[in-house]
């Protein structure tokens, strides 16, 4: 029995995290789940949120635009439009993305598009979320 497994995140940009790690929690699609070492083999969709892995008894924080999860062979595998470690998360855009996206819900016309404001409302929600967790 293994009592680690790998992590490894993906976006088309670059491997934003490759490491091994004794606890992975995502932001399922249908709610967050977990993966311990030994895992069955499972597919799933992420929503955007902060996924968190323990590594060496240390809770780290890594905020995902949704996706996927493949966990087989003792390894999760994050493929996500775009994804980045909390500290190196910048503060500064994620606070005039989420004003830009408050802004455009506020206004609300036709041309809005709602649900895509909602969704960069959200990133930038989670975004800031995550720089909490390096204070
Ligand atoms: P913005 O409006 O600031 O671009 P966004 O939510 O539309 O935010 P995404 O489309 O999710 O941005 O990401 C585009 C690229 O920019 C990705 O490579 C992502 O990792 C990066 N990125 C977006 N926001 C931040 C941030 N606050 N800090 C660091 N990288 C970011």
């Amino acid at each position: 029995m293994e009592k680690s497994l790998q992590l490894e995140i993906v976006t088309p940009d670059k491997l934003v995290l490759s490491e091994t790690v004794e606890y992975v929690g995502a932001p399922g699609y249908d709610g967050e789940f977990g993966v311990l070492p030994n895992h069955i083999s499972f597919l799933a969709a992420l929503q955007i949120g902060n996924l968190h892995y323990k590594s060496q008894g240390k809770t780290n924080f890594v905020f995902v635009s949704g996706g996927f999860a493949d966990v087989s062979d003792n390894k999760v595998t994050i493929l996500a439009e775009s994804a980045e470690k909390a500290e190196e998360i910048d503060l500064g855009r994620a606070r005039q993305a989420r004003e830009r996206a408050e802004a455009r819900l506020q206004k609300m016309q036709d041309e809005v598009d709602y649900a895509r404001a909602q969704a960069a409302m959200q990133r930038a929600m989670f975004r800031l979320k995550a720089c909490e967790t390096c204070k």
